[in-house]
């Protein structure tokens, strides 16, 4: 019997699971898919937000400030990309202006530190290539930006190392009460029995609510479409660009990445949750929306286009044990701005289920992580050590962005390592650059064969049945 299982290996999932693996306990984290930060937590803004236009009193707005309050720390301690860039909520009009007035003050309501509204010369002055169509800006110092897989990468892999067992490739498919507990049984008929059971499944969240509470929930899709632009294109603003929000989302923005290129999304569309089709019509919208805040987007820059799905449930998130379930904790809807308040979910979880165990902390917990060498950001004398130490950090894979065989090999290695393409390219950037993997799809599968001691016809762009390549090697 586990005390804990978490069924979710998204960002929501693995922030609890880390926040847990502190103290003295037996958890599992269950994942349908091959890897972590598979679901939404894998397509989303990237954005730390500063968290002024959530609304007073709800768990939104109180976990937005938490969590982004503890991005500092917890990006340095597992070693992942952040940034405080700061945000810019442009106004266009002085309806605008007087909106943004409200939202200060909602912001210091809230407790968002470093809300200011700056004149549109002041504005101008911080971004040269903001439309000159502006009268003003709210400034948002401490909104940020994160790779969002990476976050989740590390939290996993940190989680894994104190002790949380992780079971990919395993799909919850129905929970029972049983005396003390729940058993839990898998799409491969593997059943496990477990005291407390963490709903943490995203789109699904649902679905696995479905499945032990009487109170049934139906989760809705809302897609957002991106466009995502070279690095070169990446220079063209500094900050994160929003326009004044309305009541379905933040509207799109213009933000630079944290590595360093530039993207415009994310539109909003009710539909199918598993609707990632970009179309032309929404991708149009995404330009037309972004270029009121950058008259000149440089389209032929663009080097890719995708989709998030947001599970929009309720207005706020549903963070709680269900009445009619002991130990049954639901922590679903997690819209935006989920992936800023995950690391204070992961807190609030740890305090709904300290009543029912005894929460030992443990005295060897290992608080740091140490993530992939980015031999790119080396200086010359590092990386010439870095190759006489080991030559496969002379090899470079994908030319784009400059990844080499021994980023790829210690992607499959490390602890919870890739085990497709895609797991090494969230790991790593390999296939992000401007060719999209035309050059190194096939190499990097070669090595990722040869270190798993498998064959090249066995290795996955991602999911079951996405095989890179259809034949067997002689
Ligand atoms: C377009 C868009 C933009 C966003 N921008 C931002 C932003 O800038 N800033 C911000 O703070 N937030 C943002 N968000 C919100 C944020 O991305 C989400 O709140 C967060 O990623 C949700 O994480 P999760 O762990 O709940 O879900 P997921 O990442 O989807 O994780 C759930 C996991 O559960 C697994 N699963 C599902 N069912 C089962 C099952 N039966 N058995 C086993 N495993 C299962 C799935 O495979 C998945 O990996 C955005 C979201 C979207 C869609």
């Amino acid at each position: 019997m586990k005390d804990i299982i978490i069924i979710g290996g998204g960002v929501i999932g693995t922030s609890i699971a880390r926040e847990l693996s502190k103290y003295k306990l037996n958890t599992v984290l269950i994942e349908k898919y091959d890897d972590v930060a598979s679901g939404v937590s894998k397509a989303n803004s990237g954005i730390v937000h500063a968290g002024y236009n959530e609304t007073l009193g709800t768990l939104k707005g109180k976990l937005n400030v938490l969590g982004n309050e503890m991005f500092d720390e917890l990006s340095k301690d597992l070693d992942f990309p952040f940034k405080r860039n700061g945000a810019l909520i442009l106004a266009f009009s002085e309806e605008d202006m007087a909106k943004l007035k409200e939202l200060k003050f909602n912001g210091e309501m809230l407790g968002v530190k470093g809300l200011e509204i700056l004149r549109r010369e002041e504005v101008l002055s911080l971004e040269n290539n903001v439309s000159e169509k502006i009268l003003g800006a709210l400034y948002a110092k401490t909104s940020g930006i994160v790779s969002p897989y990476e976050m989740v990468i590390a939290l996993a892999e940190n989680a894994n190392v104190n002790g949380v067992e992780f079971k990919f490739n395993s799909e919850v498919i129905n929970i029972e009460k049983i005396c003390d507990g729940y058993k839990i049984t898998l799409s491969n008929g593997e059943y496990l029995e477990s005291k407390c059971v963490i709903n943490a499944a995203g789109l699904n969240g649902d679905i696995v609510n479905n499945m032990i509470n009487d109170h049934q929930y139906k989760i809705k899709g809302v897609k957002g479409e991106y466009i995502l632009f070279d690095k070169i294109a990446g220079r063209l603003v500094k900050k994160t660009l929003f326009q004044v929000p309305d009541k379905i989302s933040k509207g799109v923005l213009v933000t630079p990445t944290i590595d360093g290129n530039l993207m415009i999304g994310p539109n909003a569309h009710k539909g199918a949750k598993i609707d990632i089709k970009t179309t032309k019509e929404g991708l149009g919208e995404v330009i037309d929306k972004a270029k009121r805040s950058v008259s000149q987007l440089p389209l032929n820059r663009i080097i890719t286009t995708f989709v998030g799905v947001r599970p929009c449930l309720k207005s706020d998130f549903i963070i709680e044990e269900v009445n009619c379930a002991k130990n049954f904790i639901n922590v679903i809807g997690v819209d935006s701005p989920g992936l800023t308040a995950a690391p204070a979910i992961g807190v609030y979880v740890k305090n709904l289920i300290k009543d029912s165990f005894n929460l030992i902390p443990k005295d060897n917990f290992i608080s740091t992580r140490k993530g992939i060498i980015k031999f790119d950001k080396l200086g010359i004398t590092e990386k010439n050590e870095l190759i006489k130490r080991d030559c496969n950090y002379g090899k470079i894979v994908c030319k784009c962005e400059l990844i080499t065989e021994g980023e790829i090999i210690d992607a499959i290695n490390r602890p919870l390592g890739a085990r497709s393409v895609d797991a090494v390219k969230r790991r790593t950037r390999a296939t992000m650059g401007g060719c999209q993997g035309v050059g190194c799809l096939i190499p990097i599968s070669k090595i990722i064969a040869r270190e798993l001691n498998i064959d090249i016809s066995e290795v996955m762009k991602n999911k079951k049945g996405s095989n890179m390549i259809g034949y067997k090697e002689a």
